[in-house]
């Protein structure tokens, strides 16, 4: 391949640049957003080709904002892998306030790929293309990933050498680069490391009692003693000297007494011992100050240090995950009272906390997933039939929520609701499920399988959002559904813990025309009188009762009053959980009018649910189908 934009400069990023991108990838435009740097003013885009037609940023939308969010994840430390491939931009709901300047334009599908690093993202390329004949080949993928790759280097080195000549990255009282730089300078040498079998140290570097210092002597002196080691830190590592591949040693004000040393290309763990040691051996001598301090008496002090360092190889190229672990040696070296230094040790350190941090660890990730979940497209709808009991047609479909975690295993709602409803994330994941479950009643009432209403199950946490009624009338008219067709499921316990707010929030539902659905009926303990304040359409008895149902048992009889009861106030009943012959016969015998369970269907992908609704199969799956059975 012989492309310039495999190897650009930054100057070149000009249409030619985009230009050649976009003829690579056969696509008929493409935008380069480049962030502003931290401490920066402004972000960049550069355009070439189609574009849509909208005067706001389209990286202003949602999916490129999370897109471009410092990812919290410690994720593999492979560089830009993420390639974020919409074939078909109008089945994306997060795209649709874009479709009407993706549609003028007359832009099919799109390829985005964020320019990002360990969990620095420094921007984003995205692609366009108007021809819905042509779908993303494995190998545009491939193609626009090392174009990514070469851009993120770019870009990075670019910034990185700006920032070096900018005072605004530098300690003001040393001169020091700070935190910021060297956090920079950090994510690219890493970053162009993948692959070199090059050994990279970083060294943290923590002042004894400086505090003790700054107090006794006062703060000039404590400045001036900071000036006097960032002097001696750069003369004793030659700070500047160039490497072979134009890298240089880095020495940098860290925090308050913290100093951080950064070397790169090193051979072997004896270089890094080396370097550890020609630091220790400087403090060996004492700092010599212009005037003597009045109290001690002289004009030298003797400084202790302590070191932690920990080393990036071609497994550990994770920025987070280094600095970490240089300080945990440092707690170590600090811990030793003396001049010394620590290099972390991952086997011992991870053997010394496996079990103690990794529930905590995981819950952390599925934390984080949750949040990236709906851009990560970690989200699906199950959904499972409600069949009527007398005449076996389909009266309603359920969608329950399904996330899949990063070995793809599907997790099950009642391990990620709770978490999602204290993180908060629970508003918008019951968002993304409303507007899905919508966008899919549309379409399977165009297939003509039927206008029956698809219920979602709502949270607490979504009942006290005030946004609530607002979103999802703009949902109805955004996906053209009719209101009928969306139903809402609250749980009895939900219900009952503020029954006013409930009571006002059905109401409200009630009125844009959405029905509801009171869920697991018999598990909330709700004095049954409180049923006839709540406006509602159905109650779905809980799976519990269904389970050992038998007649002549105690829940037989349960079940059979709560059916009564909901006739009386004129609610459909339904029961969940339905998994036997004898569970649904009995059902029928007591006039409960529609039943929901495994006997039928699991839940299933819409389009499994598709081929079970048209085939039919859901009643005749075998031979022991309940209307078979019954109607002999
Ligand atoms: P639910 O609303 O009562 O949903 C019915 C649950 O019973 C589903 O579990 C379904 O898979 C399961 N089920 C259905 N038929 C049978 C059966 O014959 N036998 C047995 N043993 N189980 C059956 P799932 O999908 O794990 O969902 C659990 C709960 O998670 C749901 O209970 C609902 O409260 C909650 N949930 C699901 N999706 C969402 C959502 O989008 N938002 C919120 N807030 N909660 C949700
Ligand atoms: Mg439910
Ligand atoms: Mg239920």
């Amino acid at each position: 391949m012989k492309l310039s934009c495999l190897s650009p400069s930054l100057p070149q990023i000009k249409p030619e640049l985009l230009a050649e991108i976009a003829q690579a990838l056969t696509a008929d435009g493409c935008r380069l957003l480049i962030i502003a740097k931290p401490l920066a003013q402004r972000a960049q885009i550069f355009s070439y080709g189609l574009q849509p037609r909208n005067s706001t940023p389209i990286e202003k939308n949602l999916l490129w904002q999370d897109m471009l969010k410092p990812q919290t994840t410690i994720t593999a430390p492979t560089s830009i892998d993420e390639v974020y491939l919409i074939d078909r931009i109008w089945e994306y709901p997060i795209l649709a306030p874009l479709s009407i300047s993706f549609a003028a334009a007359g832009i099919q599908s799109l390829l985005i790929l964020p320019l990002r690093h360990n969990q620095q993202c420094i921007g984003c390329l995205t692609l366009f293309r108007s021809r819905s004949s042509f779908r993303w080949t494995d190998q545009d993928l491939i193609l626009a990933r090392r174009l990514a790759l070469n851009l993120y280097f770019a870009v990075a080195q670019q910034q990185v050498e700006q920032m070096f000549q900018d005072r605004a990255y530098r300690d003001v009282l040393t001169g020091l680069p700070h935190r910021l730089l060297l956090d920079r300078w950090l994510n690219l040498t890493l970053a162009k490391m993948s692959g070199t079998g090059q050994i990279l140290a970083v060294i943290l570097i923590d002042l004894d009692r400086f505090k003790n210092i700054n107090d006794s002597l006062g703060h000039r002196y404590g400045d001036r003693l900071l000036q006097l080691i960032a002097a001696r830190l750069k003369h004793t590592l030659c700070a500047g000297r160039r490497y072979a591949n134009g890298n240089s040693a880095i020495v940098g004000r860290w925090s308050g007494d913290e100093f951080a040393l950064l070397i790169p290309e090193l051979r072997d763990i004896n270089a890094v011992k080396t370097v550890a040691d020609r630091v220790l051996c400087s403090f060996d001598l004492p700092f010599v100050f212009e005037q003597d301090f009045q109290v001690l008496k002289t004009n030298s002090l003797y400084i202790k240090i302590g070191m932690g360092i920990a080393i990036a190889t071609g497994d550990n190229l994770d920025r987070e995950l280094l600095l970490q672990q240089a300080d945990i040696a440092l707690n170590r070296a600090k811990n030793n009272g003396k001049n010394s230094y620590e290099i972390y040790d991952s086997i011992a350190v991870d053997a010394a906390t496996i079990g103690t941090s990794s529930p905590q660890l995981n819950r952390l990730r599925l934390e984080n997933m949750l949040d990236r979940a709906i851009v990560d497209r970690k989200l699906f709808l199950h959904y499972q039939p409600q069949i009527d009991i007398q005449t076996g047609t389909i009266v309603g479909i359920e969608a329950l929520l399904r996330c899949q975690d990063h070995h793809s295993n599907t997790i099950n709602p009642a391990d990620f609701i709770p978490i999602a409803e204290e993180t908060g994330s629970i508003i918008q994941l019951g968002e993304w499920v409303i507007r899905t479950a919508c966008n899919q009643s549309k379409l399977w009432q165009e297939m003509g399988l039927g206008d029956f209403p698809v219920a979602v199950n709502f949270s607490v946490k979504q009942l006290q959002d005030r946004n609530l009624i607002d979103t999802i009338a703009e949902i109805l008219t955004e996906t053209k559904v009719s209101p009928a067709t969306l139903e809402v499921e609250i749980t009895e316990s939900i219900a009952i813990e503020n029954l006013d707010l409930t009571i006002s929030i059905l109401e409200s539902l009630r009125e844009i025309g959405v029905k509801i659905s009171l869920d697991d009926f018999g598990t909330g303990y709700s004095s049954l009188a409180a049923l006839k304040y709540l406006p509602l359409d159905r109650l779905k008895i809980d799976r519990s009762f269904i389970r050992e149902l038998k007649l002549n048992t105690i829940d037989a009889s349960i079940v059979s009053t709560i059916v009564n009861l909901g006739h009386e106030l004129n609610l459909n009943v339904v029961a969940e959980g339905v998994e036997t012959i004898e569970q649904f016969e009995l059902l029928r015998s007591i006039n409960c009018d529609a039943v929901q369970g495994f006997f039928f269907s699991r839940p299933l992908a819409a389009a499994d649910l598709e081929t079970m609704i048209i085939t039919g199969s859901y009643w005749h799956h075998n031979c022991t189908h309940p209307y078979n059975l019954l109607s002999h």
